[in-house]
């Protein structure tokens, strides 16, 4: 399933029977059909030739548009007809389809070496192109002078819709399988109306747009295709037919050099477990880095500007790893009403913060209600802050005080605008290790769970990993699996975080009285990029260990440098206390050869940052 808006009348359909929802980007999409990891998908139309073996379309049901579609977007600084050879174009990673558009719109008038070529930075572009969520809330719009919708260029030319995706189902799927897709789909021909109406308020409220403008977009497409749009997509292909090998030519000047490392087996336990071990670390290294690269060629790393208060210290659960919890009686213990954490979240914002990470203690007085209060506050008092809130542990608790399923607490988050949650309370999922260091806290599999259960609502969540106590290598490797495993299924996770466990004031620091080697946080990102091959991002952060295994993290296969942290109060009780500046953590990307890049909460770029430091 395609995560952006254009797919809420189908997401509204709920899953079929039997089915489970893998939340995917275009380009995902076609890796995890080939893989046989999805059995359907609705996939991008320039996949379907180089696919109709293993594929075939499950009735007449995709994504079309007679001119305007209002999210495949080309931003740009001059107009589109006088771009030229010297003229660069950032392209997306998210959909080749709407990149191969370009391309053919671009051929128009122009001489091949009149083309102008893709850039591997949005800073030496001219112009950018946006496909999806972030085309339609019009994410970069102020920056460009012009904008021009791709459906609509390509109908001004040909005079025929633009087809941008098909469903399609997998040939070797069981005839049932087969059946059931086609019925649920087939709910489309006589309920689309209806499941626009039904969807186009939530998504309006997740991406921050009118309702009005999401119904108007929901219904400018259609996703039960007419004759006229099958004539649209043959059109399509067949002048993507005529053209492809110059496009692949041109299309490999974004990225020089990465098409050609070839793309590796997916890692075994035992293989990961080898590397984990045994492999030269320099070795580890570069290998992760070749499939990042792969992954993100533009050569950007990632920082957001974030704020990590407690809304309480005082906790039952009683980690051993842990020094910021208290019992309610210590002199030290708190509880921030829902004004107070508030306050604390503006002052934060006032400093530049977009996004409060927020968690605290599972304090028997918290109850759901004060969750939502919380939020409640934070989003009165800093309007326009992403609020990326409670953890599975923290939501279990509530769960089992409140007798509800952890559904239904996610389900009211979500309807308080969540959208997001935080990783933590992950440890090391394996039970033997949970018993040892959070026999209080939910199982591995109960984590898992309630991961599984967001993403199926539709939050986009991290997972993290806190290592270097009492786990075995076995159990490290055992932790990437079961997040890989999940991820297959739902495609929820958006990135990856590990931290050292700080034995500072920790009652486990009697028996494990060291932290872990920089090196091993070195050797972990790496491994975790490599085996979590179907994660978009993996942090490597400047705060958990230091500024210099965060730097080399960049180089072992992290694209991510994590949070500015205006605020952050739970590694502090272990003397683990770190500040940094904007400016700091820019020299750091630059010094270890990336580009620095401002992001929000759902990895979407908010601002590059060019040599000079100027904003592009
Ligand atoms: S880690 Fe979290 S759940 Fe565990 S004791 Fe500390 S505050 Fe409580």
């Amino acid at each position: 399933m395609i995560p952006y808006a254009n797919m809420a009348p189908v997401r509204a359909l709920g899953c079929p029977e039997g089915f489970a929802f893998l939340y995917l980007t275009p380009r995902q999409s076609v890796d995890a059909l080939l893989a046989g990891r999805v059995v359907a998908a609705a996939l991008p139309t320039g996949a379907l030739p180089a696919l109709q073996d293993p594929v075939e379309p499950v009735g007449h049901y995709g994504v079309a548009a007679s001119g305007k579609v209002g999210s495949v977007l080309l931003y740009s600084r001059k107009p589109f007809e006088a771009l030229e050879a010297t003229d660069r174009i950032h392209l997306t990673e998210q959909s080749a389809t709407s990149v191969l558009l370009l391309y053919l719109l671009l051929r128009e008038g122009r001489k091949p070496d009149q083309l102008p070529s893709p850039a591997p930075t949005r800073s030496t572009a001219t112009a950018i192109l946006r496909i999806g969520d972030d085309a339609l809330v019009g994410r970069d719009a102020a920056d460009y002078p012009f904008c021009y919708d791709l459906a609509t260029l390509w109908h001004e030319s040909t005079g025929k819709p633009m087809v941008f995706c098909r469903w399609v189902v997998r040939r070797d799927a069981p005839p049932e399988v087969k059946a059931r897709l086609l019925a649920w789909l087939g709910q489309l021909d006589a309920r689309d109306d209806a499941l626009v109406e039904q969807s186009a308020g939530n998504e309006a409220r997740r991406l921050g747009i009118p309702r009005q403008k999401m119904v108007a977009y929901l219904r400018g497409m259609r996703r039960v295709l007419q004759a006229d749009d099958l004539a649209g997509q043959a059109c399509f292909l067949k002048t993507a037919t005529v053209h492809f090998a110059a496009y692949q030519t041109w299309r490999k000047q974004a990225a020089p050099g990465t098409g050609a490392v070839p793309a590796p087996l997916r890692l075994d336990r035992a293989e990961a477990l080898r590397l984990l071990r045994e492999a030269p670390l320099g070795e580890l290294m570069a290998r992760a880095h070749a499939a990042r690269l792969r992954r993100h060629p533009g050569g950007l790393v990632t920082f957001v500007m974030d704020t990590n208060p407690n809304y309480t210290n005082i906790c039952a659960t009683g980690c051993t790893f842990c020094a910021f919890h208290r019992d309610g009686h210590a002199a030290d213990a708190y509880t921030l009403t829902p004004p107070e954490l508030a306050a604390r979240v503006r002052l934060a914002a006032d400093q530049g913060a977009t996004t409060v990470l927020l968690q605290g203690g599972t304090h028997g007085g918290i109850s759901l209600a004060h969750l939502v209060a919380y939020v409640r506050a934070i989003k009165a008092a800093c309007p326009g802050l992403h609020i990326h809130p409670f953890s599975p542990s923290e939501i279990d608790a509530v769960a089992r005080r409140e007798t509800m399923t952890a559904e239904a607490v996610l389900r009211t988050l979500w309807d308080e605008g969540i959208h997001t949650m935080p990783g933590g309370g992950a440890e090391i999922l394996a039970d033997r290790v949970r018993r040892m260091v959070s026999p209080a806290k939910c199982s591995a599999d109960r984590w898992l769970e309630i991961m599984e259960t967001a993403h199926g609502l539709g939050f986009r969540t991290t997972a993290t990993m806190m290592y270097g106590h009492v786990e075995t290598d076995a159990e490290i490797v055992e932790h990437l699996l079961r997040l890989r495993e999940v991820q297959d299924r739902t495609g929820g996770f958006s990135s990856f975080i590990a931290w050292s466990f700080k034995p500072g004031n920790s009652p486990l620091s009697r028996t494990v009285p060291h932290a872990a080697h920089p090196a091993l946080y070195v050797r972990i990102l790496a491994l975790a990029r490599l085996v979590l091959d179907n994660f978009e991002h993996i942090q490597s952060s400047w705060f958990s260990e230091s500024e210099n295994a965060g730097s080399l993290g960049l180089l072992a296969g992290a694209d991510d440098f994590g949070g500015i942290l205006v605020e952050e109060n739970v590694l502090k009780t272990t003397g683990h206390d770190r500040q940094t500046t904007v400016a700091r953590v820019k020299e750091l990307i630059r010094a270890s050869g990336f580009v620095p890049a401002r992001r929000d909460s759902d990895y979407r770029i908010v601002e590059v940052y060019d040599a000079k430091g100027s904003v592009s």
